[in-house]
Order: C-alpha cells, then sequence, then structure tokens
C-alpha cells in the first residue's frame, strides 16, 4: 500500500504540498487532477523519492521514504514516466529499457533483454527495439518509456503528464497501452488532463488545488452533481477540459 501522511513540501516562502492525505492500494488506480502549478508533478516527485519532505511521511509498502535507510527500496517499488520524454538519446529502444534492470536488479544481459523485448511486443513495438530516440515518434518513444518503468517491475506505477505532449492521435496510442496496464492490475498513480480517459480508468479521483487536496472520491462520485455543486473550483476546472 502506498500512503502519504499529511505531506508538505515547500520551495523557498512557497508552500507547494500542504497538509496532503492519500491511499493508493495495490490494483487501485488514482487519478490526480488539478491545474497546473497545484502541485502536481511535485507530489509525484515526493511518491518516488526525487523530492526531500518537508512534513508528513509517505509509505511505500513497509517503507518510507523519508527515512535514508529505506530510500532505496521505496524507489525500486516505483516506476515513473514522465511529460518528456527523457530516454537517453545515445541508446537504442532496448537498451534503454534494459539499462536499470542489469544495473540494479542484476539480471543477465540476455534476461534483460528477453523482458524489455516481451514488454516492446505489449505495446506493439516489436520492430523498434534497435531504434535510437530521435528514430521515433513522440508517441512510440513515450510507450519505450512505459516499457523502461515497467521494466523494474515495480509495484506503483506513476505517470506525470504523459500524453501532454502528444498530439491526439499519439495521445490515443499511448492511452490505449494505459488501458490495458490498468485492467490487468497494475496499480498506478496518475496524473492527467485526459479528464474522460481518467474518467474511464480510475477507481478514485483526487484533486489538487494550491498543494491541498480538495477532494479525494470514487469516480462515478467526482463527476456526480454534489462535487460541482460543493466545489465550484472543480466544476470550473472540469468545464475548461470539455
Ligand atoms: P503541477 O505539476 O501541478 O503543474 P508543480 O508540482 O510542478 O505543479 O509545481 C507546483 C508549484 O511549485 C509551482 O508554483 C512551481 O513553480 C513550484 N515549483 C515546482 N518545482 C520547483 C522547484 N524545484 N523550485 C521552486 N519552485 C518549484
Ligand atoms: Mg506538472
Amino acid at each position: 500500500m502506498l500512503t502519504v501522511e499529511n505531506v508538505r513540501k515547500v520551495f523557498g516562502s512557497l508552500t507547494v504540498l500542504d497538509g496532503v492525505n492519500l491511499t493508493v492500494k495495490p490494483g487501485e488506480v488514482v487519478s490526480i487532477l488539478g491545474s497546473s502549478g497545484s502541485g502536481k508533478s511535485t507530489l509525484i516527485r515526493c511518491i518516488n523519492g526525487l523530492e526531500r519532505l518537508d512534513g508528513g511521511r509517505i509509505g511505500i509498502d513497509e517503507f518510507d521514504i523519508s527515512r535514508s535507510r529505506d530510500l532505496a527500496e521505496a524507489r525500486k517499488r516505483t516506476g515513473t514516466v514522465f511529460q518528456l520524454f527523457n530516454l537517453y538519446p545515445h541508446m537504442t529502444a532496448l537498451q534503454n529499457i534494459t539499462l536499470a534492470p542489469i544495473e540494479v536488479l542484476k539480471r543477465s544481459k540476455e534476461q534483460a533483454e528477453a523482458e524489455a523485448r516481451a514488454l516492446l511486443d505489449s505495446v506493439g513495438l516489436a520492430n523498434w527495439a534497435g531504434s535510437y530516440p530521435a528514430q521515433l515518434s513522440g508517441g512510440q518513444r513515450q510507450r519505450v518509456g512505459i516499457c523502461r518503468a515497467l521494466a523494474m517491475q515495480p509495484r506503483y506505477l506513476l505517470l506525470d503528464e504523459v500524453t501532454s505532449a502528444l498530439d491526439p492521435e499519439m495521445t490515443a496510442e499511448v492511452l490505449t497501452i494505459l488501458a490495458k496496464l490498468a485492467r490487468e492490475g497494475t496499480t498506478m498513480v496518475f496524473v492527467t488532463h485526459e479528464v474522460e480517459f481518467a474518467r474511464r480508468i480510475s477507481d478514485r479521483i483526487v484533486f489538487l488545488e494550491q498543494g491541498k487536496l480538495l477532494v479525494d472520491l470514487p469516480t462515478q462520485a467526482f463527476f456526480g452533481p454534489e462535487t460541482g455543486r460543493d466545489h465550484p473550483r472543480i466544476a470550473q476546472f472540469l468545464s475548461k477540459m470539455r
């Protein structure tokens, strides 16, 4: 289980996360919505151990991200796909995917490559293993990014606006993969502007506003009339997204 408890994060005089609480159970898909600057990426970076907390705690299974002796273990349990394709440009798709399994999980090259090829096959890129990022479309690169995260067999897949830099056709390619992962029971924390897609795949929706979690609701309830009535800010956000 992933537990975010009363997490605070400040940058200088700016409080970016202000007492955030969130629990994600194995197999759940939780989407994080909120306007630009509300703290979504910072929350993801706190969960994967890229940012230090200024308060509260984050538990990843039995590990605590704020305890330095647990950090490496906690990090191993999360896999992150970012908005910008941060693949290594001088490495092929296959090399990008096998790097961490070989270095961190101490997989043999043969085993890592076999697993990477199976992952590439599952996202429709079986024939692109030897291609460099520059030879791939944005959608293909992002699918390689998803394979790279999955190759570490994370318990929690964190996705930070993975389609925002893509055109609609490539967005659809990537969302199809994510829908499949959700159906297969992958636990996901999904930051997105794709509201309709979030509605289709999420068990729960949380809404961040200026570093505070305004609501945390089952998907159906989030899109029900009460949410908009009780939280005009959310109604306004949703009306702009559609
Ligand atoms: P979102 O992903 O919801 O758009 P972010 O988490 O990226 O929001 O940012 C939240 C706020 O924190 C913004 O005001 C942003 O400018 C600020 N911020 C994010 N990262 C840093 C940083 N490393 N240093 C200073 N301010 C930051
Ligand atoms: Mg962001």
